[in-house]
């Protein structure tokens, strides 16, 4: 029977961790297991930055962006030494279990932790909905809502100066962010790791889009596939548009998680409590048709992406 837990969020921050954090603390004290909150992931694990949660520890963090307890990479968490370091802190300090809220990096660092006698379970906390074996993670719904907000805004401006507005939004090979958004923004063209980049065939679309009497028109972009401000200048040059190129940046990991994330947050903060006190670890969570689920991390790190391509379909057809 595990006694004391300690939660920690890795990698990139995204919006709901805190309602993840919070969720892990009060089930966990709810069924009489000790918390402790752990600072700036594996690094803090490492050095033992543990500090002891009560109840009032994740008052008022619900509604805040990023995360309460820091994050940080620890490249180095990969070394037998260091992981066994991180190994004997936890012992030291009698923690049994640990709920690792992160991307699949932080998956992989939860999966040895466990292999060394630790149990732990991840909670899928990115913006970039790039993990399988969960069809949202904690963070994408807040940062889709930041970009279709921005680019509201920039669709107003451009259609005011026949301009081409070209965004680069983040995704870390994952086009999800700009696919919904997209979809949700009712942009010309998206390019993402699924679409590829062809130069050619984007000027083409932009100029027939011209011809069809179009005053504005709005591309997509997912980041590490091109460089916005040559392809905005390439459009100037190549069509009857001004391109404009905006970078969003880390905008989108910011700002107050919605309602959905808080939500999903929770409910699998609760869920990875469950886990623990099942004795499971090796573990991930995640959200299938709505329903809360696990899986082993090493099956979720090893499964295939799976397919968007009813979405990319969709945009052509309302293009
Ligand atoms: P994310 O979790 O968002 O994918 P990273 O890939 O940077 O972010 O991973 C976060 C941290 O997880 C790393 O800094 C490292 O401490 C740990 N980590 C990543 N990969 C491994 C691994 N193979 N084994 C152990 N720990 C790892």
């Amino acid at each position: 029977m595990i006694k004391k837990i300690g939660v920690l969020t890795s990698g990139g921050d995204s919006p709901g961790m805190n309602a993840a954090i919070r969720a892990v603390t009060r089930t966990a004290l709810m069924s009489g297991i000790e918390v402790v909150g752990i600072r700036d992931g594996y690094r803090g694990l490492v050095e033992g930055l543990y500090i002891p949660f009560k109840r009032s520890s994740v008052s008022e963090t619900i509604s805040s962006g990023g995360t309460i307890l820091g994050s940080a990479r620890l490249p180095e968490f990969k070394e037998e030494a260091v992981l066994m370091k991180g190994v004997e802190k936890l012992k030291e300090n009698n923690v049994d279990a640990v709920v690792v809220i992160g991307g699949d990096g932080s998956y992989r660092g939860a999966l040895a932790l466990t292999k060394h006698g630790i149990n732990c379970i991840g909670l899928p906390g990115t913006i970039d909905n790039d993990i399988e074996g969960t069809d949202f993670t904690i963070g994408f719904d807040t940062a889709l809502n930041t970009i279709v907000e921005c680019v509201d805004k920039l669709r107003d401006t451009s259609n005011s100066h026949h301009r081409c507005s070209v965004v680069e939004v983040m995704g870390n090979h994952c086009g999800d962010l700009a696919i919904y958004s997209g979809i949700s923004c009712g942009a010309e063209v998206v390019i993402t790791p699924e679409t590829g980049y062809d130069e050619e065939a984007v000027l083409e679309k932009l100029k027939y889009l011209e011809k069809l009497g179009k005053s504005h028109a709005i591309v997509i972009v997912s980041e590490k596939i091109c460089d916005v401000q040559n392809l905005a200048d390439k459009i100037s040059k190549a069509t009857g548009f001004a391109g404009r190129a905006t970078i969003l940046g880390h905008i989108q990991r910011g700002g107050s998680p919605t309602p959905t994330d808080r939500v999903l947050a929770s409910r699998m903060g609760a869920k990875a409590v469950e886990l623990l006190i099942e004795g499971k670890g090796g573990e991930c969570v995640g959200i299938k048709n709505n329903e809360i689920v696990s899986m082993p991390i090493e099956e979720c790190v090893s499964l295939p992406r799976s397919s968007r391509k009813e979405f990319y379909r969709l945009f052509d057809r309302l293009v």
